[in-house]
């Protein structure tokens, strides 16, 4: 069966009340397009969970901290359009930028502390942008569960902190990273990399096992752990690292010491295309 592809609000709206009415469960994957296997592995978890299945297609341009990164970002709605038809999706929401904001936002979402470091100290604003479209994504659709992946593992503690700290009554399922068979972690911005950039990129994930080994051996001091990882990076010159931390894994503050679960994040630029990464660790666990 095809995914019904979607434009405006209120028809998404009128096509899910009967559904929401049977008492169907409704699920949200938000997504700005370009899908690929790691979109592909939150879709499939909420076609298991849930009776009707929604994803969304936006490049949300009050994301974007960067003019041209919004502009060149890969826009494929047509092949997106059979990817979600492929795995049984219910609906495709595509808004146009006009049906998201009919005129300039005045109102925003903000997540303070959880968005202060990493990604959120570099790109001003971005978070802001995040919660804000997926506040209104979270009405317009108003999903029992929504699917966000650990890929921006900052991006869904912030969503997470969100939806507790507002009441929202919405299930936030995490989802882990989907990675090439050489570890570099799926995104759509990897099509913008040059060969060569492509062949040194997973260097990324093995900075991160390597950090996670040494946490794992029993290093707990994280400017270590640090040098460690950033080690392995100083070999690639065409890898320049933008931040490389170990922060608390609910709070996303870089911790002093390595006491309890942390995720160590790493955000790299190849050339001119910015690449993030994570995992997840703890001392004593090499899993
Ligand atoms: P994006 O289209 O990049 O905004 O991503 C939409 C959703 O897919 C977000 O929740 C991402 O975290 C998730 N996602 C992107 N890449 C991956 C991946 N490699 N593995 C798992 N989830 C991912």
């Amino acid at each position: 069966m095809s995914a019904v592809l979607v434009h405006s609000i209120s028809d998404l709206r009128g096509r899910l009340e009967p559904f929401r009415r049977d008492g169907r469960i409704i699920g949200l994957v938000p997504t700005m397009g370009a899908l690929h296997a790691g979109h592909g592995r939150l879709i499939e978890r909420a076609r298991e969970e849930c009776g009707t299945v929604v994803v969304s297609v936006f490049v949300n341009p009050i994301q974007f901290n960067q003019a041209l990164d919004f502009e060149r970002y890969p826009r494929t709605l047509e092949a997106d359009l059979k990817f979600c038809s492929d795995r049984g999706v219910d609906f495709v929401f595509a808004p146009p930028e006009s049906e998201m904001y009919p005129c300039p936002q005045l109102a925003f979402v903000e997540v303070e502390k959880v968005t202060e470091h990493l990604c959120g100290a570099k790109r001003p604003g971005h978070f802001r942008g995040v919660t804000t479209v997926v506040t209104k994504l979270f009405n317009i659709v108003q999903p029992h569960r929504a699917y966000f992946g650990e890929k921006d593992a900052q991006q869904l503690a912030t969503i997470q902190r969100m939806v507790a700290d507002l009441n929202m009554p919405i299930e936030i399922v995490p989802v882990p990273t989907v990675r090439e068979p050489d570890g570099l972690a799926l995104s759509s911005r990897n099509t913008h990399l040059n060969e060569e950039e492509r062949r040194v990129a997973p260097a990324l994930y093995r900075s991160l096992q390597a950090a996670r080994e040494l946490i794992a051996s029993g290093i707990l001091d994280p400017g270590e752990v640090r040098r460690g990882a950033l080690e392995l990076l100083a070999k690639y010159p065409q890898i320049q690292v933008e931040y490389f931390e170990i922060v608390d894994a609910g709070t996303m503050q870089p911790v002093e010491r390595i006491t309890g679960p942390v995720r160590v994040a790493v955000a790299a630029w190849l050339g001119s295309t910015r690449l993030i990464d994570n995992i997840w660790c703890e001392y004593g666990r090499k899993d």
